[in-house]
């Protein structure tokens, strides 16, 4: 396996690559490596000749005041998990080589961005699309993969692919879950041990409104209050916010037809996590 800090390094080898005929998977991360992560590699295995991960935390979709400095960071132990997984390429760049002093493009994706996380976080989806960007422009991939868990971000992405003509398959993964229910994150390695418990308000909420729509509730506002009345009742959660959306367009929908996506962002303590459904008849 190897490790790749500079950018002209990496699309020397991805040129090569592509030149001798082989197909390059590409999962990109900001590292602190679970088994979420792992999945997509997995894929990326099966679907590519070679599997190149990145590693990068990138600066440019925190927002002011969020959590840059204190991102787990473990690149060590990564590499450790990327080889049993038989990772072809980690490219870990520095965020000088990423963004040097002159640094000043920037790619926005517009209305699908405009909802859910980018109300709160309304700088978050263009940093995004920018080191998106660059790193499919670096690693030169045919293929790409995505989890669901950041289902705005995989819409994002598409709708950029799409827009920009990006000769590239996105394909989206499940959210991998803890045994007990609790969505993947590195930033879950934030909570203590009482906020660890209270976090899993987020999924029972997302079943509690999964059971009532499987039982014939469709007024999304209906399943928004049943899914608050679970939140609030958690003395250390606060609700960013909770939303039914149409799963591609992601607008506000006040009825579900046959499919749409419900998806939340919960304070537990100082830790903003995030989580979703979609919610389509059985
Ligand atoms: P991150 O390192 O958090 O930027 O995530 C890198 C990629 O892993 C993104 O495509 C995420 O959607 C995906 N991912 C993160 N957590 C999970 C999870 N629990 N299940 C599936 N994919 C995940």
């Amino acid at each position: 396996m190897l490790t790749i800090q500079s950018c002209k390094e990496m699309q020397a080898w991805a040129q090569k690559t592509r030149e001798s005929g082989k197909i390059i998977a590409f999962v990109p991360t900001m590292g602190f490596l679970h088994k979420g992560h792992l999945a997509l590699m997995e894929e990326g295995k099966k679907r590519g000749d070679v599997l190149v991960i990145s590693i990068f935390v990138n600066p440019t979709q925190f927002g002011v005041g969020e959590d840059y400095e204190e991102y787990p960071r473990d690149l060590e132990g990564d590499k450790k998990k990327a080889e049993k997984v038989g990772v072809d390429v980690i490219f870990a760049p520095s965020v000088k080589e990423m963004y040097p002093p002159d640094y000043q493009t920037f790619v926005q994706v517009e209305k699908v961005t405009q909802n859910l996380c980018g109300i709160s976080r309304p700088t978050h989806f263009r940093g995004v699309t920018t080191v998106v960007a660059k790193l499919f422009n670096i690693v030169k991939p045919q293929i790409a993969i995505f989890g669901e868990k950041d289902y705005q971000q995989l819409i994002t992405i598409r709708q950029m692919v799409k827009d920009l003509n990006f000769d590239i398959e996105i394909v989206g993964m499940p959210i991998v879950r803890e045994d007990d229910g609790l969505a993947m994150s590195s930033r879950n390695n934030y909570l203590t041990p009482k906020e660890r418990k209270a976090a899993l308000c987020l999924v029972n909420s997302l079943n509690q409104a999964e059971k009532l729509f499987q039982n014939g509730e469709v007024r999304t506002e209906k399943l928004i209050q049943e899914a608050e009345k679970i939140i609030n009742a958690q003395p250390l959660a606060k609700i960013d916010y909770i939303k039914i959306c149409h799963p591609e367009t992601l607008e506000d929908i006040d009825t579900i037809d046959s499919k749409a996506l419900m998806a939340l962002a919960v304070r537990i303590g100082n830790t903003r996590l995030i989580d979703n459904r979609i919610l389509k008849r059985f």
